[in-house]
Order: C-alpha cells, then sequence, then structure tokens
C-alpha cells in the first residue's frame, strides 16, 4: 500500500469511508469522488499523515469521471487501485416500480462501475493495478423489492469477471466483494421489525460492520491479494453460504 494512490468511489460516508480510512492507516494515499461533501474524510486522511483529494464527481458522468481520474494523475502522481463503492438503492415490490427507479439505480451503480474502472484502465495498462467493486448479497441471491439494485449489483458481477480476463495480462486485477447486511445509513433506515427478521436468518446474529469490508478490500489490492482475480467474496454472517 506504501505512497499507493487509491480511488474510492462513494468514500464520504458509510462503507466507502471505512475502506479510504483503512487504506490510509495502511500508507496509501487516497482520491475519493464523491457527489456530497468528502472534506471531512479527507481531513481525517491526512491528520494521519497520507495525501487524500476529493472530487466531487458522479461516477455515472464518464466525462467528469475522464476528467477526474485525469485530475487524480496529475495532481497525486498516479493511480494505483480502484474501488467502485459509490450505490444507491430504489427499493419497490416490480409491479410498483417505475422507469424512473430502474434507471436511476443502474445507473449510478453499474453505469458507475462501467465509465470509472474505464477511466482508471487506460492508466494502469503500463502500471498494472488492483480494481475492486462492491457488489451485494442482492445481486448474488436476488432480494424481493429490489430488482433494480440486484440486477444492477448481479451485473458487477459479471463486469468484474471480464475485467479481469481482459486486463489479467497487464497485471490488473479486478474482484468484487458481496457484503450482506452492513451497520450503515443505508441499512439504518430500516425498521427494527425487519431487522430483528434479518438477525434471526443470520448465523451470526448481528449486521457486519464497515470496517469488515475495509479489512477484506484492503486484502484484495495489497500483495497479499496478488494471485486472486474474478472473485467474488461473500461477507454476509453466513446469511449466503
Ligand atoms: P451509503 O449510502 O452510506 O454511501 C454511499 C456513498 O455513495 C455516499 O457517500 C453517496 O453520496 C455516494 N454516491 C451515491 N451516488 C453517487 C454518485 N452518483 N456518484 C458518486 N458518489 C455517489 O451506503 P453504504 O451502505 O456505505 O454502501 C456502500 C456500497 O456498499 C454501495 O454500493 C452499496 O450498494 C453496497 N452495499 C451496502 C450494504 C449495506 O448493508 N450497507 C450491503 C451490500 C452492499
Amino acid at each position: 500500500m506504501k505512497d499507493s494512490v487509491t480511488i474510492v468511489t462513494g468514500g464520504a460516508q458509510g462503507i466507502g469511508k471505512a475502506i479510504a480510512e483503512f487504506l490510509a492507516d495502511k500508507g496509501g494515499d487516497i482520491a475519493i469522488f464523491d457527489i456530497i461533501d468528502g472534506d471531512e474524510t479527507a481531513g481525517i486522511i491526512r491528520d494521519k499523515g497520507r495525501r487524500c483529494q476529493f472530487y466531487r464527481v458522479d461516477v455515472a458522468d464518464v466525462q467528469a469521471v475522464g476528467e477526474a481520474v485525469d485530475g487524480v494523475v496529475k495532481e497525486m502522481g498516479k493511480v494505483s487501485n480502484l474501488v467502485n463503492n459509490a450505490g444507491i438503492t430504489s427499493d419497490k415490490l416490480l409491479l410498483r416500480m417505475k422507469e424512473e427507479d430502474w434507471d436511476r439505480v443502474i445507473r449510478v451503480n453499474l453505469k458507475g462501475v462501467f465509465s470509472c474502472t474505464k477511466a482508471v484502465i487506460r492508466h494502469m495498462l503500463k502500471t498494472g493495478g488492483s480494481i475492486v467493486s462492491i457488489s451485494s448479497i442482492a445481486g448474488v441471491m436476488g432480494n424481493a423489492g429490489q430488482a433494480n439494485y440486484a440486477a444492477s449489483k448481479a451485473g458487477i458481477i459479471g463486469f468484474t469477471k471480464s475485467i479481469a480476463r481482459e486486463y489479467g495480462e497487464r497485471g490488473i486485477r479486478a474482484n468484487a466483494i458481496a457484503p450482506g447486511f452492513i451497520r450503515t445509513k443505508m441499512t439504518d433506515a430500516l425498521d427494527d421489525k425487519t431487522k430483528e427478521e434479518m438477525f434471526k436468518a443470520i448465523p451470526l446474529k448481528r449486521f457486519g460492520e464497515p470496517s469488515d469490508i475495509a479489512y477484506l478490500t484492503y486484502f484484495l489490492i495489497s500483495g497479499y491479494g496478488s494471485y486472486i482475480t474474478g472473485e467474488v467474496i461473500n461477507v454476509n454472517g453466513g446469511l449466503y453460504m
């Protein structure tokens, strides 16, 4: 990790923030791409003695992402790793799901992964690099009320395996993490009854923490994961196995 530069999308809060902070703890420099203010996270990382730049960018805006990635290379010298973490939900049963619910979720969760990955790979062709994309348990096993979200997260898995095959010979690895229920604003929104039901179904009887995803991300992009590519790793307390 030492002196590497990692772009973390959606790094202003939640899982992305935990990933950005842990990679900085391990000696990496960080660029945060987010549509909300990432200055707080950037400040925490700078206080750790690492470089951190915040870019306000919508991951699905191909042109803006291209410019932001060029900015990272210019200002921070290189791009070593990408963590595709930005994601949204718009949950509804299919019969109530509007076209805009479908389009919005696919645009951010799937097109965002396409645009960021394409923009960094240009820079990684000579140096190699590592890409970790945050999928979801919903993308692996489906979830009622999340057809749009599950489709976007399953799409990330096919995308990741294709990139792993296309760019392996260039020393670029691509992996996906499929979290189960992790304690963030996304899951805080669930009501107590739903949470109780979930705990019953999870063998470890609790939600995971953002740090659980950060540790695995570090493993995958550091030397420890150097022979792992095209994988989807479940982190879900046993909810799906
Ligand atoms: P969160 O809502 O707390 O954080 C998501 C971040 O993405 C926010 O900072 C948000 O501003 C940013 N973002 C949203 N749209 C964006 C866009 N167009 N461009 C740039 N940034 C954008 O969510 P979280 O729980 O931390 O989730 C992070 C990732 O993990 C998501 O991809 C999510 O689908 C996935 N995930 C979460 C859980 C969970 O239980 N929390 C489970 C499985 C997968």
